[in-house]
């Protein structure tokens, strides 16, 4: 009990170091308090109701997990309904259910498709339907053979000219539709990814409305077969019923092909769309939401390991910080320990990174819809190549991040109670699904590489993202330029760090530009061979524009001309600069190699860099609990015996422990059938 009371006064000791006010913090990172308080709002909203309630989850297996997913997907649709509510709000309401549910593709990737690729008649058709649930959707595109090669569907859609109709055909038995979220039990409808065939001419991957369920009864309709593929790893996905799906001729309307941009008129003429790339749309919102995703994952898994190591105590080492001074008796609180503190704080940094990544990658979206409207493109190629990069760094660093914070709390973070194995099992697959995060790397070097031409035939044609490639055009200057830091205080000042990370840019993209075109260009067989460097640009671009993106952030927050919900307290502005210096410079540590090969980085820069890091990581520490706070994850939405906001992580812990159904049993299920047999193998026993 003694230990009990201690944990709560270690925590409630930690906040009162905080040196800003926290609700500001918060309101910065949300975009000003009418949002926050609509976000607790909503929060409160799910976690007042039954059927949200997460404490079972870990005892439910895959079937009734699924049907325990349907019921919160049915109810989530209800509330959406009764409530009136937001794409924003509907999005923070999956946030505070905390997984993933067979109906999230229909609102995530269903009605955003065809809100995207539809003609305003589809339009009109389908989204009243699918808002008030009339008919539930998902998005099949992958399948048993192929994925990441779209081009490579073996689905096709042919037209049939005498009824005006499309015939959905699993030509192999590849073809078969994998891993389609929704499709496994609740959907009624599927935008499916088909090959287009016309009199034998194939015109590629098109979308179709394909009608799965009868909406009287539910039975799959005849020609499809559909099922639930089965369990995941880390017992992720619990509750969702990825699908399969294999159409036996298949009859659809004509219509049911999407037609805002590629069209086929009803003597199957094919009219293709204008450009090439204009239903990138939809990827892009859904890569765009990831972002602010992983946000909330990794602010999540910080916030528990913080509140943890700050009440957890091992050893009675002496560091800096220790307060056995005040308390003699008792142990070093480990987050007072450098090592821990040199792991744990650059992730904060990271999160609150991620917070400024995911609202610019949204305003990016918003702009690009706004000029596709009115048929401007001129943003398309940069906005998707951006969130293509966003998208794979930040689900990578926000995976490696939970599985960091797991293994910061020691043995108990390996307790389901945590509530980061459910996180971690959540943001796994991220780095997967939406594009793979390898594969998608891609996207940017090539842009990238036609960026590095355009700066050399019409330079003012160069867009501001990628303008760094300016910089390596006259080759012998940037050869021999050098990083301007003279002494430790210098990796201070954010126009030096931007310098940094262009440098690398463009050098980086630069070589691979060479490297490509020394090769035959990027149309060559070759290209493969360039996978490696393709991965490194492109996680490089998505570290400047993360490093840019929280500069400008935290500029706009000073800035007294500035809208009033985008500005901050002075307190608040000093430690979000500090975070931004931790986080710019801990990226840079990291990938210092980048920034020596070409010797742009001298021997002494890089010590006084480390030196910087580590003093930036310890000038946290008094922060650390009050920054995470900030983050504004309730306990319910925390959901982990560790993190909650009373720091009672012992009493929470046991107390958890005694809700394990083997439990109820003194003598455990197995004792007379395998236990006893061996203990008595030899006869009884006297000791
Ligand atoms: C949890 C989950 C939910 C999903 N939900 C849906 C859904 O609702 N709808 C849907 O349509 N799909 C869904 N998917 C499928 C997902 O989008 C694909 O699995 C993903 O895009 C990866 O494609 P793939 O499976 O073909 O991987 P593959 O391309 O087969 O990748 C295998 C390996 O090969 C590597 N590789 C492949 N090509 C290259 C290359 N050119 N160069 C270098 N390396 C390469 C990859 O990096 C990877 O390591 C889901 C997947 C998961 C895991």
């Amino acid at each position: 009990m003694a230990q009990t009371s201690q944990n709560k006064k270690d925590l409630a000791q930690a906040r009162t170091k905080t040196n800003f006010d926290v609700t500001d913090m918060t309101n910065y990172l949300y975009g000003g308090p009418a949002n926050v308080e609509q976000r607790r709002y909503i929060i409160d909203l799910i976690a007042r109701e039954p059927i949200f309630n997460k404490d079972d989850w870990p005892w439910l297996n895959h079937t009734d997990a699924v049907k325990r997913g349907i019921a919160m997907s049915t109810r989530l649709a209800e509330i959406k309904m009764e409530h009136e509510l937001n794409d924003l709000d509907f999005a923070t309401m999956v946030e505070a259910i905390d997984d993933t549910l067979p109906i999230l593709l229909h609102n995530g990737a269903f009605i955003p498709v065809i809100n995207s690729q539809g003609s305003d008649e589809q339009i009109e058709k389908w989204i009243p339907l699918a808002e008030k649930y009339q008919i539930i959707g998902c998005y099949a595109q992958t399948e048993l053979g192929h994925g990441s090669n779209l081009s490579q569907l073996e689905t096709t859609a042919t037209f049939v000219q005498e009824t005006d109709e499309w015939e959905i055909n699993s030509t192999t038995f590849t073809a078969a539709k994998w891993w389609i979220g929704g499709l496994g039990a609740i959907c009624t409808h599927a935008v499916v990814q088909a090959k287009l065939i016309i009199a034998g001419k194939d015109y590629g991957a098109h979308v179709f409305v394909v009608p799965i369920r009868s909406l009287d009864n539910h039975k799959p309709f005849p020609g499809i077969q559909v099922g639930d593929i089965g369990p995941k790893a880390y017992g992720g996905f619990n509750k969702m019923e990825n699908g399969f799906a294999r159409f036996n001729k298949y009859r659809i309307p004509r219509e049911n092909m999407l037609m805002r941009f590629s069209k086929v008129s009803r003597d199957g003429v094919y009219t293709k769309p204008p450009h090439a790339k204009l239903s990138y749309g939809s990827m892009v919102l859904l890569r765009s939401v990831l972002i602010r995703q992983m946000a909330l994952y990794l602010s999540r898994a910080t916030t528990i390991s913080t509140r943890y190591l700050t009440v957890r105590r091992q050893f009675n080492n002496p560091t800096k910080r220790n307060d056995t001074d005040i308390n003699p008796g008792l142990e070093t609180q480990v987050i007072n320990y450098p090592m821990v503190q040199n792991r744990l704080f650059p992730m904060i940094a990271q999160s609150y990174a991620l917070f400024a990544a995911g609202s610019v990658m949204m305003e990016m979206y918003i702009g690009l819809m706004t000029g596709l409207s009115s048929g401007n493109i001129d943003t398309l190629a940069e906005v998707h190549a951006t969130s293509s990069a966003l998208k794979s760094y930040c689900t990578t660093i926000a995976a490696a991040g939970a599985e960091e914070c797991r293994k910061l709390m020691g043995g108990h973070g390996y307790s389901y109670f945590t509530g980061l194995a459910h996180m971690f099992a959540s943001i796994v697959p991220s780095n997967t699904y939406e594009g793979d995060n390898y594969v998608l790397t891609q996207q940017m070097a090539r842009y990238l590489l036609k960026e590095v031409k355009t700066a050399r035939t019409t330079p003012n044609k160069v867009t501001p993202y990628s303008k760094y490639v300016l910089l390596a055009l006259n080759r012998d200057s940037f050869a021999h330029a050098r990083c301007s830091v003279a002494k430790a205080e210098d990796w201070l000042n954010p126009d030096v760090q931007l310098a940094v990370f262009e440098h690398r840019c463009a050098r980086l993209a630069t070589e691979l530009s060479d490297a490509v075109d020394a090769a035959g260009g990027m149309e060559s067989t070759t290209w493969s061979d360039h996978n490696i460097e393709c991965y490194r640009i492109s996680h490089a671009h998505a570290q400047y524009v993360m490093v840019l993106w929280f500069i400008q952030s935290i500029r706009e927050a000073r800035n007294p001309e500035a809208d009033e919900e985008c500005r901050a307290s002075p307190e608040a502005i000093a430690i979000l600069e500090r975070l931004s210096n931790l986080h710019a410079l801990h990226t840079i540590q990291t990938n210092l190699a980048d920034f020596t090969e070409d010797a742009y980085f001298n021997p002494s820069q890089c010590q006084s860099l480390r030196a910087q890091v580590k003093s930036l990581v310890a000038s946290i520490a008094d922060q650390a609990v009050g920054l995470v706070d900030a983050f504004d994850h309730p306990d319910f939405l925390l959901a982990s015996a560790l993190g909650a906001s009373d720091g009672d992580a012992y009493q929470r812990l046991w107390d958890k422990a005694q809700t394990e159904p083997l439990n109820r049993r003194e003598v455990c299920d197995g004792y007379e059938e395998y236990i006893r047999p061996l203990l008595k193998k030899h006869g009884e026993l006297k000791l």
